[in-house]
Order: C-alpha cells, then sequence, then structure tokens
C-alpha cells in the first residue's frame, strides 16, 4: 500500500485510507496543479536595516488561495510539496517570481528566497540558481538564499560542496530560525554563510520577558560580527523590542512593525521609497 512505499510516494488519492490521511492526499493533488491553475503567489516583507530606516531588501514568502478552502499557510503546504516530490518546482517557481520582482527595486535591494533543504541537497540546484540568475539578468550579490539548519542533516560531503558552488556563484547565504536546531554552533563553523537570522522564538516579545532572550541575542550578535556576519532578527512587532534589538546591536530588522508581507505592487512602493517608519502607514494601502 502506500504507507509501505514510505514518505514521498503516497502522493495519490486512495479512498480507502484513514480521513486524514486522506484529506492530506487531497490537498497534495490539489497542490500538484496549483500553479498552472494560478493559485500560487508570492508577497513580500520588508528587510530594514537597524541603524536608520532604510530598506535592506525583501523575503520573498510564497502564498496559496485554495479554490475552495482559501488561503493555506506555507507553514502547511511546503512540508506537503516536501513530501511529495513538488518542492522543487515551487521553489523554482518562487525563485523566478523573486528575481523578477528584485528588479523592479533600486539596486542595493535584495530579496531572500527560501530553500528547501530538499532543494539545497537536490545536485543541480547551483545550474537552477545559475539559470534563473542568467535569464533575469539580476545581479548574484542582490539574491540572499535562506536556508535552515535541516540542510545539514544530509550527506555532509554534498553540502559542503553545495555550500562552495553557490558561494562561487556570487549569492549569500542566510542561516534562517537560527537557535532552534541541535547544533546550531556546529552549523556556523561548516558554512559560509553572510547573515543570520535570529530566530522570532527569542525575538518576539524580548523586551517585555526576562532578560535571558537579551543575553542570548547579544551572544549571537557578538558570534556573528567576530565571523564577519549580519544579523536579522526577525518577528519584531513592537517598538520596544525594535529599540532592544537596535541596542543589542542587530544589524537588520524583519517584523510586522516595518510591514506585513504584500503583493509585488505595495513591496515596489516601499523598495522606491528608500526607507520605511517603524508602524508607519502611510504606504500600505487596504485590500481592494
Ligand atoms: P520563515 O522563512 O522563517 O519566514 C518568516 C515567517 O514569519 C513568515 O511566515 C512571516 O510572515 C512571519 N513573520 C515575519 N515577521 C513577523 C512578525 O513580526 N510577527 C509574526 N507573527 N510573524 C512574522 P509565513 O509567510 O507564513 O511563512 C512560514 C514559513 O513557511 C517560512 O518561515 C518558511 O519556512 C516557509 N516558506 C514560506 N515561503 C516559502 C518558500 O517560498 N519556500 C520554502 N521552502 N519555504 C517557504
Ligand atoms: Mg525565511
Ligand atoms: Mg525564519
Ligand atoms: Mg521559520
Amino acid at each position: 500500500a502506500a504507507k509501505a512505499a514510505g514518505r514521498g510516494k503516497h502522493c495519490f488519492f486512495e479512498p480507502s485510507m484513514h480521513s486524514e490521511a486522506t484529506d492530506r492526499q487531497l490537498l497534495e493533488n490539489d497542490l500538484r496543479g496549483a500553479i498552472e491553475r494560478d493559485e500560487l503567489s508570492v508577497v513580500y516583507q520588508p528587510i530594514v536595516r537597524a541603524a536608520g530606516e532604510e530598506m535592506a531588501g525583501f523575503e520573498a514568502l510564497v502564498r496559496w488561495q485554495h479554490p475552495k478552502r482559501g488561503a493555506i499557510s506555507p507553514a502547511q503546504f511546503i512540508p506537503l510539496a516536501e513530501e511529495c516530490g513538488m518542492i522543487g518546482k515551487v521553489g523554482e517557481w518562487v525563485l523566478h517570481q523573486a528575481l523578477h520582482a528584485v528588479r523592479q527595486w533600486p539596486e542595493d535591494v535584495r530579496v531572500a528566497v527560501n530553500l528547501s533543504p530538499i532543494q539545497f541537497n537536490d545536485p543541480r540546484i547551483t545550474e537552477i540558481v545559475d539559470a534563473a540568475l542568467t535569464a533575469s539578468g539580476v545581479k548574484p550579490s542582490r539574491l540572499e538564499l535562506e536556508i535552515t539548519e535541516g540542510v545539514f542533516l544530509a550527506d555532509s560531503d554534498i553540502t559542503d560542496a553545495t555550500f562552495t558552488r553557490l558561494k562561487d556563484l556570487g549569492v549569500r547565504l542566510v542561516l534562517d530560525d537560527f537557535g532552534t536546531g541541535y547544533s546550531s554552533l556546529g552549523y556556523l563553523k561548516k558554512a559560509p554563510f553572510d547573515k543570520i537570522k535570529i530566530d522570532q522564538s527569542f525575538v518576539r516579545g524580548a523586551a517585555s520577558r526576562s532578560n535571558r532572550n537579551a543575553a542570548i541575542i547579544r551572544a549571537i550578535v557578538t558570534l556573528a560580527e567576530s565571523l564577519d556576519m549580519d544579523t536579522v532578527a526577525e518577528g519584531v512587532e513592537t517598538h520596544d523590542d525594535l529599540q532592544l534589538m537596535r541596542d543589542l546591536g542587530v544589524s537588520q530588522i524583519q517584523g510586522f512593525i516595518f510591514g506585513r508581507p504584500s503583493p509585488l505592487e505595495e513591496a515596489s512602493l516601499l523598495a522606491s521609497s528608500r526607507s520605511v517608519e517603524a508602524d508607519g502607514h502611510q504606504y500600505v494601502r487596504e485590500p481592494r
């Protein structure tokens, strides 16, 4: 049966199965044609330099508007795509969208794209990224690839070689969700990251909690600086947390305080305005 075939194989509808499993499979089936049916889109969330309020870039985040179920979170459908072999296609589509987007922004504004560990460990990943850069004409240094600690669970020789090849292309590598893995420090030693993204679980509400979170963030910043890496704090929602991140020397800020993920037209307005106010709503338009 599908189960015996193992994970990654049961990507078809099998009516005899338990309803929860069936529901998952229905969703997987729907995801198969989602790009062709124009149900996926990419939204862009601002990343701001902590020192002033200048735009550093945007993170590209995929969205799925399901015709019957409405919006489905990437936290739900990305794992599905990973399990049944669709992440390569979805991820490559997002990459092309993001590179198209960054062309419309000022030269010093970057775009960050999330790479699933499965994409990262695909032996063709360097060619895929290279081809996308060539097709779009975007300078490699304007592309940041966000990778989670999950990439290190695979064969380490292949992983090491991939890091080298991607760095040789000239793209920037970001370690996403830093601090949530099992051996975060070991990973820093292994790979040539340009930036560390401090996980939201350390950031959100840090100013109003005990100072343990602040102590951890301070240590991450010190470490990153001595390794010549930038830092970005993700999940900054309040002025107090923003102030704390600045006091701790975090170099970039991402969070609802500077903007939610928004469609390309809105992101492009923001990009050309060059700077953004904390909680400033002057650029936020209501959805029509
Ligand atoms: P991530 O890469 O860590 O992305 C950050 C997530 O935090 C986004 O959720 C973003 O909307 C949310 N976020 C940012 N600032 C704040 C804040 O101030 N407060 C709160 N509450 N949330 C904030 P989103 O878009 O739902 O994405 C969730 C995860 O799905 C991403 O986490 C990433 O792991 C994955 N994902 C999204 N798009 C892609 C994609 O194109 N490819 C891959 N492989 N994964 C993706
Ligand atoms: Mg990310
Ligand atoms: Mg993250
Ligand atoms: Mg995450």
